[in-house]
């Protein structure tokens, strides 16, 4: 009977477009694993894998991968990795599996601040194609309330230092995450913080609570109301209208949104923000994705 030469340490989350990929796990957890509204890496201490360890399973993979074209390296901030380390995995990748043609991973803006755009250029010239970003919100109240560790400036610098080194940088953001109170003040902020970073993609998500997180607990004790999905698709909107200096692919299409867009800015704009006032107007549940068909 086969067995894969990897021992992943679950659960494993990847990006929806690294479906295909492979996955090697170069750290185990969040190197932050703060943020009340997360329970992904909740029961993991964050770690970095032993190189040999992650270089043995590269070249286990060799045997079986002949034709995979994506890495993807997890967990949650695979690029909090020292440099040394992240240098010696992508060449690994390099010498034992020659078809890959690109590898991604997520990054938090600590991480990617610390490596600066010398680091990440580095890692881009042995093979690193793609950082995933999760700045949430571009408001620093709902920063500061989520308690994501980073300021607008912060983040807004670390887009700019992965674009800087040549590097794709796929953005995601949270509807939701201010809950009814900041809903518009963090939608638009956002909104205005994803044209001026200029990422690659950007990526609007739904934010659905969590049972056993603290943002989880607030919703559940009434200290904060979660928008309806009404409310939701008024974010978006919100959004968007912000927007108008955006240019790129921007999806709101994930399993957890209920109404899935794929656009591509400006040339959507007008008609998303349209469709978006009939459907908001006409609160009609045919409109928007079945709770039960929303994969989470
Ligand atoms: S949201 Fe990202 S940075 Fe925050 S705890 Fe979860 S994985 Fe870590």
């Amino acid at each position: 009977m086969w067995s894969s030469p990897i021992r992943y340490e679950e659960p494993v989350f990847r990006p929806p477009s690294e479906a295909h990929s492979l996955i090697l796990q170069l750290t185990v957890g969040c190197s932050w694993n703060r943020c009340t509204y997360c329970g992904m890496y909740r029961n993991k201490e964050f770690r970095v894998r032993s190189t040999s360890e992650v270089l043995s399973e590269i070249e286990a993979c060799s045997e079986f991968a002949g034709d995979v074209r994506r890495v993807f390296l997890a967990d949650g901030d695979a690029l909090a990795a020292p440099l040394q380390v992240l240098k010696e995995t992508l060449s690994g990748i390099r010498r034992y599996l020659p078809s890959v043609q690109r590898v991604g991973l997520y990054g938090d803006s600590r991480s990617i601040l610390r490596h600066g755009v010398d680091g990440l250029s580095a890692l881009k010239a042995r093979g690193l194609g793609i950082v995933y970003f999760g700045p949430e919100s571009g408001d620093p109240e709902t920063l500061r309330s989520v308690r994501k560790g980073a300021t607008v400036e912060r983040q807004l610098e670390a887009s700019k230092q992965v674009t800087a080194s040549g590097l794709k940088l796929s953005m995601m953001v949270l509807l939701g995450l201010a809950g009814t109170d900041g809903s518009e003040r963090h939608a638009r902020a956002t909104g205005r913080f994803l044209a001026e970073s200029a990422p690659n993609y950007a990526a609007a998500l739904m934010l659905t609570p969590v049972s056993g997180t603290e943002f989880h607990s607030a919703c559940a004790q009434d200290r904060l109301q979660m928008p309806d999905r009404w409310g939701l698709l008024q974010e978006l909107a919100w959004m968007l209208e912000e927007m108008s200096e955006f240019r790129g692919p921007f999806f709101a299409n994930h399993a957890s949104n209920y109404l899935p867009l794929k656009l591509r800015l400006p040339r959507d704009r007008e008609k998303a923000l349209h469709m978006l006032e009939e459907v908001i107007a006409r609160r009609d549940e045919k409109d928007l994705t079945p709770e039960w068909a929303r994969g989470l």
